[in-house]
């Protein structure tokens, strides 16, 4: 392999160059694979040989997918979800959030239909049975649509 910061061919198993003393995949200035030099630090592969030069780079900071990929995997609040409940549940906001989103459209439409017909007594009671219903949930609802736990 080849040093990624200045060209300098490697042991395979070299971690760190022996000619410019950095770690390799700090810079992405040279391809691992075959030494060519990288013009564009964007490019995604080497043009040369083809060898993705993403997987050179991940070596830089070898934790940071795993911190990224764990906040995907959507930690929502819980805290967040009773509020937005409280205050929104007649309209569905915390299943939004939550993403219920089947449910919270229900509730959107129904919620509207209460708002626009609130001067009269149903659109009152409407709106008082959603938002009882959005209680019920935040109440015992523990998980996210995709099944995780609330933080
Ligand atoms: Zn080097
Ligand atoms: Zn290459």
């Amino acid at each position: 392999m080849f040093c990624t910061n200045c060209g300098n061919e490697l042991n395979d198993k070299a971690t760190i160059c022996t000619k410019c003393g950095l770690p390799v995949g700090v810079e992405k200035k040279f391809c691992a694979a075959c030494g060519t030099e990288i013009k564009n630090e964007r490019q995604a592969i080497c043009l040369n040989c083809g060898v993705p030069l993403t997987n050179q780079a991940v070596r830089k900071a070898p934790t940071a997918p795993a911190i990224k990929s764990g906040l995907q995997g959507g930690v929502r609040s819980r805290t967040v979800f009773i509020l937005l409940g409280i205050f929104l549940g007649a309209y569905g906001v915390h299943n939004f959030y939550a993403g219920y989103k089947s449910k919270a459209f229900v509730q959107l439409g129904v919620g509207i239909f209460g708002l626009i017909t609130s001067f009269f007594l149903i659109g009152g009671v409407i709106l008082l049975g959603l938002t009882g219903w959005a209680i019920y949930e935040i109440v015992t609802t523990t998980v996210d649509a995709d099944g995780n736990p609330f933080a």
